[in-house]
């Protein structure tokens, strides 16, 4: 195969690939983006020059991406009737790393979400969302800089699973009977259905990520958030086994809380109720480093630890599996605002920061961070910070690419 979607592929850089588990990055990797929907072109177009600016800054010319363009949502359809292609598929399946902008999600059409597609198809089982706070963002708390925190969610599982049905259909009916009639249920007849598997499968993988990246990354502590009170066999389980992994595969690095005579240097595990968590986030935000969650619980903690470092709009989100990962934009297309070069282009910028950082380009990475820190420190921001933050410079979406990057060679320099 040497083209996708009748795209040729570069023939100037080397795919990645991945042996027993391990991503092999050549100097020169070939990386499909999906640009993005409505706001998403003026977005990837920033967010690419910071991309290229960073690496070249990091590494001169031993290293550069090979951008590889890849179609899904509004543009795909437009050009081949399809909202996600099976080339585009087939593209990230081989190249294994991609970046995408927003997706207009389709009205009525056979896909529920182009999203939850990708991660179904392409097994991406953690939805990864860092959560920190950037100097100067306007936030609702008084010390926001205290959350810092990595949120991993399982992201096939749970109630997310599509798995329900519709109230009065023939099949909600049949498993309202089989259950009432089978399983000593009472289930009232016009009830809507849902199922919510969690698995040992599901749950030991997401887990495992976790631990493994906090080993990695010297953080302290491990939390697993379930509601396992109320839902024993599903969410009580996910803490189980995630006690039942940490004897099994981590015994010499980690620790249960409950067993832990004080500090040993072993990584703490401990878990909370996810109501509890909830308060705690916004009570004793640095006592937790990495979050590993169910589907649903993991979905509402995301946002409403991003609202807490006022960062919702720059949030940025990676989907990972054994052997891929998406970075992806966690905002919608705003499509409002497509083709103004106005909108903030920060939450694809910083997934790609984590996209360069799992692909262990750690100086870009650090690079992208720098510079957008810097940036907003400076109060030189685009119209969604503007109006929240006084004193301000309101720049346009280029406008705000280029500044990252002159800070991000300033960073250096100095
Ligand atoms: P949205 O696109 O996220 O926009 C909602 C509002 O959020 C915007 O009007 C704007 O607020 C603010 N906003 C979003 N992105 C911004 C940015 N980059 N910079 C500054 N402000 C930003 O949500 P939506 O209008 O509900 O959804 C539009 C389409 O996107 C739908 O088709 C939806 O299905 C899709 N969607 C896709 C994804 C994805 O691909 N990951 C996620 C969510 C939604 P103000 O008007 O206040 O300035």
């Amino acid at each position: 195969m040497d083209k996708y979607n009748n795209n040729p592929i570069p023939s100037d850089g080397l795919p990645i690939t991945v042996t027993d588990g391990k991503f092999n990055i050549p100097d020169n990797p070939i990386i499909p983006f999906i640009e993005g929907d409505g706001t998403g072109r003026d977005i990837w177009r920033a967010a690419r020059m910071v991309f290229d600016a960073a690496v070249a800054r990091a590494y001169g010319d031993r290293r550069r991406v090979v951008w590889y363009e890849v179609f899904a949502g509004e543009k795909a359809y437009n050009l081949f009737g399809e909202w996600l292609p099976t080339d585009t598929l087939e593209a990230i399946r081989r190249f294994h790393i991609a970046i995408k902008g927003p997706l207009t999600t389709p009205v009525g059409g056979g896909i529920r979400s182009l999203n939850v597609a990708l991660r179904q198809l392409l097994t991406l089982y953690v939805c990864m969302r860092p959560v920190r706070y950037y100097p100067g963002v306007p936030s609702p708390m008084k010390h926001p800089e205290k959350l810092d925190v990595i949120i991993f969610r399982e992201n096939t599982e749970d109630v997310y699973a599509g798995i329900e049905w519709k109230q009065g259909s023939p099949e909600a009916r049949k498993v309202i009977d089989f259950l009432n009639s089978q399983m000593g249920t009472k289930i009232r007849e016009d009830s809507g259905i849902g199922v919510k598997p969690i698995s040992v499968t599901g749950s030991k993988r997401l887990i495992r990520r976790a631990i493994r990246y906090a080993l990695e990354n010297n953080r302290r502590n491990v939390t697993l958030v379930h509601k396992g009170n109320i839902m024993k066999f599903t969410e009580g389980a996910f803490r189980d086994w995630g006690y039942e992994l940490v004897k099994e595969e981590f015994a010499d690095r980690c620790v249960a809380e409950a067993e832990a005579a004080g500090a040993d240097g072993r990584l703490i595990v401990k878990d909370r109720i996810a109501d509890s968590m909830f308060q705690q986030v916004l009570l004793r935000p640095d006592e937790y480093d990495v979050i590993a969650t169910p589907n649903l619980n993991g979905d509402y903690l995301s946002d409403a630890c991003a609202a807490q470092v006022g960062g919702l709009g720059m949030a940025p989100g990676g989907n990972i599996g054994d052997e891929h990962g998406v970075f992806e934009a966690t905002h919608g297309t705003a499509p409002k605002y497509a083709d103004q070069d106005v909108v903030n282009p920060s939450s694809v910028i910083l997934s790609g920061s984590m996209m360069f950082e799992f692909m262990g380009w750690k100086e870009v990475s650090r690079l992208i961070e720098q510079g957008i820190t810097e940036t907003i420190r400076q109060k030189r921001v685009t119209y969604d910070l503007h109006r929240l933050m006084e004193g301000a410079v309101k720049l346009k979406t280029s406008e705000f690419a280029a500044a990252i990057v002159e800070n991000m060679h300033a960073a250096v320099a100095a």
